[in-house]
Formats: structure tokens, sequence, C-alpha cells
């Protein structure tokens, strides 16, 4: 446990203040911060001008493994996992610049963010618990959101293979993963 401190304190304020502008739910907060439950029930209402959404976290893998989700989810992923390697730091310091620069390279494609930050951190902790992982397409050599036992010697990504209803091009959205 990190010392308290009035620079700690200040850091993790300054933290919870950018995952508020992200969009992170309160639960990231709760989990990211050491901040008490009352201080970041208060800030959130100061900094988004609103209550916290109620309810619980999306607990399913299935969200990332859907078609259109999936390179969403691979995109940021693949970001995270670079800085994450390239740079020292805290996580979630780390999950903060990828989903940046995720929205950064999706807004410049022109396709909406599907991936909200609350996502881009759950699908980080799944990948932490072993339950989804990263597999080479065997066409593309892309790296993709997968269950944790698929085959990467057969494995074709959502890229590579879109389903029939998709349609080329438009959805995709014209993100590359390599
Ligand atoms: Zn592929």
């Amino acid at each position: 446990m990190a010392q308290k401190s009035i620079l700690n304190e200040s850091r993790e304020i300054t933290r919870a203040v950018t995952l508020i502008d992200l969009g992170a739910r309160l639960q990231v907060l709760e989990s990211e911060t050491t901040l008490s439950y009352e201080r970041l029930l208060r800030l959130y209402k100061e900094v988004a001008g609103r209550s916290p959404s109620k309810g619980q976290l999306p607990f399913s893998t299935d969200w990332f493994l859907t078609w259109q989700e999936n390179i969403h989810s691979s995109l940021f992923l693949n970001i995270y996992e670079y800085l994450s390697k390239s740079s020292a730091g805290d996580d979630i310091d780390m999950m903060i610049k990828a989903y940046r620069l995720y929205s950064e390279q999706v807004q410049a494609t022109e396709v909406e963010p599907l991936l909200s930050f609350t996502r881009g951190w759950r699908l980080v902790k799944f990948v932490d618990a072993h339950m989804l992982t990263m597999t080479t397409c065997s066409k593309c050599g892309g790296h993709f959101v997968t269950e944790p036992y698929e085959n990467a010697r057969h494995y074709v990504c959502g890229l590579c293979n879109p389903p029939a209803r998709a349609g080329k091009g438009k959805a995709a959205g014209g993100l590359r993963l390599h």
C-alpha cells in the first residue's frame, strides 16, 4: 500500500478525474484508486455534472468476440500491449494512454469508438485472468482477441473473413491491425 501523502493523494485525484473524463464507470475508479467511495462519488458529480450510472459492470467475454466489437477490442489491446512492453508505468496509466490512442485512430478513419473505456479496462482484466487472449490470424498475421483455446493454425480474423451480412469495407472502416 502506498504511503498516504498529499502528493500521492493529488496524483490519485488527477487519475480519477482523467478516468471520469474518459467515461469510466465508478467501479473502475474504486478499483484503480484508494480514494473513498464518498469522495469518488463527489468527484464524479463535480467532473461529469451528473450522478454515475448504476448497475453491474458487464462481466461476459462474449461482447469482445462479436465481429465488429472484436476488431475494436483487438485494436485497443494491441496498443495497450505495445505500450506495456515499451514503457514503464502503472497498468491503469497505460490503459488511459492506449484508450486515447485507440479513440484517435478510429476517429481518424471516421468510425465511432465502439469500445468504451470501461470495456477496455474489463478486457485487460479478462486477459490477465486468462479468460481471453490474443491469437495471430493465419491469413493476415494480425493479432486478435480470442478465447484462450483458439487453434492458431486455423484461426482467421474478422477482417479477413467478415460475416456475409457485413459487406466489404464500410463497417470495418479501414481499421488495420498489422
Ligand atoms: Zn486476418
